[in-house]
């Protein structure tokens, strides 16, 4: 049933999603965007923080971090609480924050609740101004939490692994970094994060454009004048401004863009789905009443059971998240027991989502004035095949005389020139072009890392991983003793809050470490069988819809291609993302860490 009542064509409309993915189907998949590199290098400078020289460090120390975003941050804390004391955090960027860090687009913000996105809120003390907080509050958080368990001391910023090998004679890792540093590490663990190499279309022309332009993931308000608070974007008045991608981070830049800007020409190849977002400030004695001893874990779990199928009684975040499940659940509630079946209730989620999405499109119609806009601004896709995006001033944003949305049908911009962009042969031209266009996904994880782990019998990470991901929890691998990855694959794959998985991976290894250390072990290595164990049950998982070759194509389901049999492996635990955080739980506080050697 339509919101006016009506109808849903079910037919007609499996039809127009068909149709609209086959038009956005293309063979070259991944390969059809560009790296940073070589003549585009210079989008990769850091606009924020001035390098530093410094000494190369050539000594040891007990746990070595790569990455200095959420997973670095809350594993480098439970650490410290753990007694850890000698934790070095190596971090590309000029200051801890990842993802916050490089991203301070205009309205960036989070799109999970700050109650439960934001990590370590009980143990800084830290009350979120708003159920979403923006970017810089962020960035703050990571520096209080950064402060508050001593990680800066150690810190090394502005600085690239490009060599990470085991010593099996002296049990300790060997680290090379760009910056001339050749030290070893006791333990060694990973939080890379998925998105942070930035990519550009490969749109042939880009380097021909005579104007500004840059990647949003490296906004330059030097150009743009405003700062990441929000303050306007003066020096945008009398330009005429392009931006390419309609994904996450666009629609909630936009709306500033918009605001600023003489002339916005927004190029869409896919629109998002944009449902509310209702962000409002959060109540200090709101706050203080629920902020209890251990609420943010209560918080947490709730989330979770609430968004990923699990049962709780009551919805304490209620966003656009747990209100996908909530709606999958009641719909589900409405087939008599003894007709619930895996198709049944495939069915079900299918109904649930076709009346979520009519409801979405519904919304731009009510809000977008142009017929012609509102009716390129829908998105004709089940709702998770593509991230869903919540926002409250995208859509009005085309309402403004000076936004223009150029809709290329599916196809992408057709070339860049030196005045501006060109689609379907007409040219729009620019004094700037702003790429949101998006982060490498569907390459390999040692790609993306920018440096290969060689571990026992010289046995590179790539080649381990050459027929698909193999770990334990998503954390231990064969054959890389005293190595941790901190990531939700292979875990609870929570993919609506990944800092829940990356707090409580951060948990886990901190125990772990802890454990080899009071009890004088060299080396922790997951064993043979356990791990086979382990990717064994994973496989027992049904896949998730973001991989159907339905959806139109996106990073959810490697731009539509086939991402073969390695693929499989990039799952999580199959009874879902609450159990499996039970399951860690009781793992390992029983203190015996089954599955793993301990020499
Ligand atoms: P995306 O990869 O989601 O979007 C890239 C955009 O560029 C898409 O709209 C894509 O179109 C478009 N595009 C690519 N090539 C062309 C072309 N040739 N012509 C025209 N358009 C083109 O990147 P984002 O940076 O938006 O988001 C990445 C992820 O980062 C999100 O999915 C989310 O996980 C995360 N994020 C989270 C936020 C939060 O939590 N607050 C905020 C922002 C991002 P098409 O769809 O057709 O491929």
């Amino acid at each position: 049933m339509r919101p006016d009542g009506t109808v849903i064509d079910k037919a007609a409309l499996r039809r127009k999603y068909l149709e609209e993915r086959d038009k956005r189907l293309r063979p070259d998949g991944n390969d059809q965007y560009q790296r940073l590199t070589g003549r585009f290098a210079h989008y990769l400078a850091d606009p924020h923080t001035p390098r530093t020289e410094r000494e190369p460090r050539t000594d040891d120390c007990t746990v070595v971090f790569i990455g200095g975003g959420f997973a670095g941050l809350v594993t480098g804390a439970r650490l410290k609480e753990a007694g850890v004391e000698d934790v070095r955090i190596i971090e590309k960027g000029g200051d801890f924050g990842g993802t916050w860090y490089w991203n301070r687009y205009p309205g960036a913000q989070c799109d999970t609740a700050s109650m439960v996105y934001m990590p370590l809120l009980e143990e800084t003390g830290h009350m979120p101004t708003e159920k979403y907080a923006h970017g810089p509050e962020i960035l703050e958080h990571c520096r209080r939490i950064g402060k508050q368990f001593g990680l800066y001391e150690d810190a090394l910023f502005h600085t690239e692994v490009t060599d990470l090998r085991w010593d099996g004679q002296r049990a300790r890792w060997v680290v090379r970094t760009d910056r001339g540093d050749h030290f070893t590490a006791r333990f060694v663990a990973m939080g890379t994060g998925p998105l942070h190499v930035p990519k550009l279309p490969g749109i042939p022309g880009i380097d021909s454009f005579a104007g500004h332009s840059f990647h949003t993931s490296r906004w330059d308000y030097d150009y743009t004048g405003g700062d990441p608070s929000g303050a306007p974007m003066d020096e945008l008045a009398d330009k005429r401004v392009a931006i390419i991608g309609t994904g996450a981070t666009a629609v909630q830049c936009v709306p500033h863009l918009a605001r600023a800007c003489r002339e916005l020409f927004v190029f869409q190849r896919t629109p998002s789905s944009v449902d509310t977002r209702g962000n409002h400030p959060i109540d200090p004695e709101w706050f203080e009443r629920i902020a209890t001893p251990g609420w943010q874990q209560r918080w947490l779990e709730n989330f979770t059971a609430n968004q990923s199928g699990g049962a709780a009684d009551e919805d304490l975040v209620m966003d656009g998240w747990t209100e996908i499940a909530r709606r999958v659940r009641a719909r589900a509630r409405t087939i008599p027991k003894a007709e619930r079946t895996p198709m049944t209730l495939l069915a079900a989620f299918e109904d649930s989502d076709h009346e979520k999405m009519e409801e979405i499109r519904a919304r731009v119609d009510a809000v977008v004035t142009d017929r012609a806009t509102a009716e390129n601004l829908k998105a004709w896709y089940r709702q998770l095949c593509k991230r869903p995006c919540f926002h409250d001033e995208y859509l009005q944003a085309f309402n403004l005389p000076g936004t223009h949305l150029v809709d290329t049908d599916g196809k992408g911009v057709e070339r860049v020139t030196e005045n501006g962009v060109v689609v379907a042969g007409t040219e729009y031209p620019v004094d700037c072009i702003i790429y949101a266009s998006g982060f490498e996904v569907g390459t390999a994880y040692t790609r993306r890392a920018g440096y290969d782990l060689t571990g026992r019998d010289g046995v590179r990470l790539s080649e381990y991983w050459a027929d698909g991901m193999r770990t334990l929890h998503g954390i231990h691998v064969r054959g890389f003793p005293n190595a941790f990855v901190v990531q939700p694959t292979q875990g609870a794959n929570l993919i609506s809050n990944i800092p829940h998985n990356l707090t409580e991976s951060g948990r886990t290894i901190a125990m772990t470490i802890k454990h080899a250390l009071d009890n004088g072990f060299d080396e922790i290595e997951v064993s043979q069988e356990a791990e086979d164990a382990w990717v064994a049950l994973l496989l027992t998982e049904p896949g998730l819809m973001g991989r159907s070759p339905d959806c139109t194509p996106g990073y959810y389901n490697n731009e539509g291609q086939d991402s073969g049999p390695r693929a499989l492996f990039n799952v999580g635990y199959p009874q879902g993302p609450s159990a499996f955080f039970r399951y860690i739980d009781r793992w390992r506080t029983t203190g015996t860490f089954d599955g793993l050697e301990f020499r």
